[in-house]
């Protein structure tokens, strides 16, 4: 990372900040990696930063947009070139092949923090500078200061143990990984307690507990497929012969009649949570998480979604119930990539009614609340100068927003911390 602060006074034809209007023709200054203004031209920059601008840099028909937020991934399927099985399959079938693919391709340490290396590497490519990360184990020092440069990470540490005599392992897992140091919108150690048909609820219980001093938030996969729900309620189905194929299965974790609520109240008591899909939420569930807004927040995949065939999401009516949600690309085991503003235009593709700023907020602003990172996700000064800067296809764009989600309009440079970030060097610096 450079050391040394940098001041970058920038001129777009929109700066869309998320805070506020879209300026046209506006100038924004970044100045040793944070914001200092943002303003509808020079001279208004100028009152608001107090020490001598650099030269004025005019981007042109590009549109700045404050750095994208992926509220979900699993970086260690970065190097998976196509999704793992195929469209349309059962997710306990999936999950079968997630197995098979690790057991067939034994992996090193090092080889799973080359994939993480390539993910953020891809992250960069796209816009992306802050990703909510499911990981299997401890990243190396190496991997997380290469990240550091590129993108903000909140690592979700994976716990998973039906029985209960795993609790006590992965709760010293998740003791250490938290006592890693952390940097506010940097790295920071975060705890996912995998999903109902993994996790004790005296594991999930005890990693609430565990997260409460320290703030760390929380991520579980909830309601993801019709089998989990079978798997809740009866103890039977797909999911169950999995569970027995594995020899995983331990009837006390799931007593009958469990349902996604039960999670849902034992989640809420964390500082903050985020559930993964929430496919097959109840209608009394989403009204739980509106009423938890300000701690709990719904992490949709759209892509990974639909590539398993899940029933329609209901977005819309999910946003308009008040439940808040952010997008999260998951991992390259599900979908075609990381890449965030191509789930956004999915998004806008097959919910029209949405209004282009509306679903722009779900990787930006809606996405750093939801993983309570206060000093992202708008261009408001103050904040860390991260920046998407975007290629505005169609040169006459009265609606940056939709000028944006257009599919001609492309990424052309990520700022992170003020500095234009170079995703190949990165990747050098995660190889050494
Ligand atoms: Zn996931």
């Amino acid at each position: 990372m450079s050391q040394v602060p940098t001041t970058t006074a920038l001129r777009a034809r929109w700066i869309v900040p998320m805070d506020g209007p879209a300026i046209s023709h506006g100038v924004i200054v970044l100045s040793g990696g944070r914001i200092t203004a943002v303003a509808s031209d020079l001279a208004r920059a100028r009152r608001h930063h107090h020490d001598p601008l650099p030269e004025l840099v005019d981007l042109g028909n590009v549109a700045i947009l404050p750095g994208l937020v992926n509220a979900h991934a699993h970086l260690e399927f970065s190097d998976c070139r196509v999704p793992l099985g195929q469209p349309g399959m059962s997710f306990p079938d999936w999950i079968r092949q997630v197995i098979q693919w690790r057991r067939s391709i034994p992996r090193t340490k090092a080889d799973v923090a080359q994939a993480v290396t390539l993910g953020i590497q891809e992250l960069a490519r796209t816009g992306t500078t802050t990703v909510g990360e499911i990981a299997t184990g401890d990243w190396p020092a190496d991997t997380i200061e290469a990240a550091q440069s590129i993108a903000g990470v909140t690592a979700f540490l994976e716990l998973i143990g039906l029985a209960p005599e795993r609790i006590a392992d992965n709760l010293a897992r998740a003791q250490h990984h938290l006592s890693r140091p952390r940097a506010v919108g940097s790295w920071r150690p975060a705890l996912s307690p995998h999903a109902p048909y993994t996790v004790h609820p005296q594991l999930l219980a005890a990693a609430v507990d565990l997260a409460l001093p320290t703030g760390a938030p929380l991520a579980m996969h909830l309601a993801e497929s019709p089998e989990e729900l079978e798997l809740l309620a009866t103890a039977t189905g797909p999911f169950r012969r999995l569970l027995d194929d594995l020899g995983a299965w331990h009837p006390d974790a799931i007593p009958l009649g469990t349902t996604p609520l039960d999670y849902l109240t034992a989640l809420s008591r964390a500082p903050r949570s985020l559930i993964i899909h929430g496919n097959y939420l109840s209608d009394d569930e989403f009204a739980f998480l509106a009423a938890h807004r300000q701690r709990m927040a719904l992490i949709y995949c759209p892509r990974t979604h639909h590539y398993f065939g899940h029933r329609p999401y209901r977005l819309p009516e999910i946003l308009a119930r008040g439940v808040h949600v952010a997008i999260g690309t998951d991992g390259r085991g599900s979908n075609p990539d990381l890449d965030l503003l191509a789930e956004l235009r999915f998004v806008a593709h097959i919910y029209p009614t949405l209004a282009p700023h509306q679903v722009l907020e779900l990787g930006t602003r809606a996405a750093a609340q939801a993983l309570g990172l206060s000093e992202i996700g708008t261009l408001t000064p103050g904040k860390i100068a991260d920046l998407a800067i975007i290629a505005l296809a169609d040169p006459n764009a009265t609606d940056p927003a939709a000028a944006i989600l257009d599919p001609a309009s492309r990424v052309v440079a990520t700022y992170r911390r003020g500095e234009r970030v170079d995703p190949i060097k990165v990747l050098t610096t995660g190889n050494s």
